[in-house]
């Protein structure tokens, strides 16, 4: 077992001796059930073949078919994906929906391939899983790197392959091939509900809460402007080029529009250019690591200002750094709760797919705010009743008990 994934299943570990848990339910929940590893050749504008390497970990699926995203990033490997795939796995646990958890990945930096190259590589994904996944066996997404048109030409090329138009295969479509209202902003505004909820439990005064914001993709971009526009003051934000800081606040329409013209937030005016490492240790209230894992780690856990940490990105923070930001009271809102609004409104397309009727964006938003604000409520409820500030551990308690309540009942 390696490095990632080992640390995850000692967060599993440390839960299941809180609970006082010791069974062989538990065993099968430190693997994953199946790991599928697959050659993708690819034939490149320049006329040459390049043969890809394509993964999906099927991790668990007690409480049903396989669910999450594929991610197309240069350092994808196993032991992330599987790593991710068992986040599913407690993600999808916690928001009560009914699906287990899996990850697909294929190391490439996407931004390199020309869109004919994108749509080959993402075909041969297609034909190369078309046995494994399945609306109801296992279901992928857009993760880090991916998009809805990757979706489309993903559910296009199984559809070939089936001989049947099948959208509910793959969640986090085009709105076209039958990708549902919302679900491009259901990452940040799930996790801006989950915000809300955390600064009504510690009283934050709105005023108060200044936010920090890494990483401008899907995700980021979309909570920072959430928040913006609910009147929060957004005084840093980031990309993969660098980061922008004004502690007087950022208007997020004109970093959108300098983003669109210039490929990047940095240069932005009225503002400091400072770095991804910089944006983390500002003077902010809340902080929003939005792209990858372990950007808060031991290195930095001890310049954080921030006294609260919403996880958009999954498996931001690693042990050491939380065990060194609880001591300081740091509220650290887990991604697993956090960033679960994707998968909340993918579970809501799939539905929309599996019966052909289509909701209209405002029933869509209703059911994200009350689905996520009940996995709130359950996990502020246990952590409360243990008397700390961990919320992961609260987190990963009630979904190990629904879990293990479901192997239980489904017998091995
Ligand atoms: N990639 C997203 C996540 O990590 C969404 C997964 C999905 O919608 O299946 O939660």
């Amino acid at each position: 077992m390696a490095g990632q994934f080992k640390a995850a299943i000692n967060q599993l570990n440390k839960v299941s001796q809180i609970m006082g848990l010791e069974c062989d339910e538990l065993e099968i929940l430190r693997k994953p059930d199946r790991i599928i590893e697959v050659s993708l050749p690819v034939l490149m504008d320049n006329g040459r073949m390049k043969v890809f390497t394509g993964f999906r970990v099927q991790y668990n699926n007690t409480r049903g078919p396989y669910k999450g995203g594929i991610r197309f990033h240069p350092k994808v490997n196993l032991d992330e994906v599987t790593t991710l795939a068992f986040w599913m796995t407690i993600k999808c646990a916690v928001a009560d929906i009914p699906y287990g958890g899996g990850k697909g990945g294929i190391a490439v930096d996407a931004k390199t391939l020309s869109q004919g190259e994108l749509e080959r590589l993402t075909r041969a994904y297609a034909r190369g899983f078309a046995n494994f996944i399945g609306p109801k066996i296992d279901i992928p997404a857009p993760d880090v790197g991916t998009t809805p048109q990757i979706m489309a030409w993903l559910m296009d090329e199984y559809s070939h392959i089936k001989g049947e138009n099948t959208p509910a295969v793959v969640t986090g479509k085009p709105i076209e091939v039958g990708g549902s209202l919302g679900r491009d902003t259901a990452t940040g505004l799930g996790g801006f509900y989950v915000f809300e909820e955390v600064l009504n439990k510690l009283k934050m005064a709105k005023s108060k809460a200044g936010i920090a914001v890494q990483g401008f993709g899907n995700v980021g971009m979309n909570f920072a402007m959430i928040a913006y526009r609910a009147g929060y003051k957004v005084a840093a934000v980031s990309d993969s080029r660098g980061g922008i800081y004004n502690e007087k606040g950022l208007s997020m329409e004109e970093i959108l529009a300098h983003k669109k013209s210039t490929g990047s937030v940095v240069d932005f005016k009225n503002s400091k250019n400072i770095t991804n490492e910089k944006l983390l240790e500002l003077p902010v209230e809340v902080l929003v690591p939005s792209a990858l894992e372990n950007v808060i780690n031991e290195k930095n856990a001890g310049r954080i200002k921030a006294k609260m940490i919403l996880e958009l990105a999954n498996g931001p923070t690693t042990e050491e750094a939380e065990v060194k930001l609880s001591k300081k009271a740091v509220l650290i809102v887990p991604d697993v709760l956090a960033n679960s609004g994707g998968v909340i409104a993918s579970y809501f397309e799939w539905v929309q797919n599996s019966r052909q009727y289509y909701w209209e964006q405002a029933r869509m938003d209703d059911r994200l705010k009350d689905k996520v604000t009940s996995a709130f409520k359950k996990v502020w409820q246990t952590m409360e009743a243990r008397g700390n500030n961990q919320m992961r551990d609260a987190a990963y308690i009630v979904a190990v008990e629904r879990l293990i309540g479901s192997l239980r009942i489904r017998g091995i």
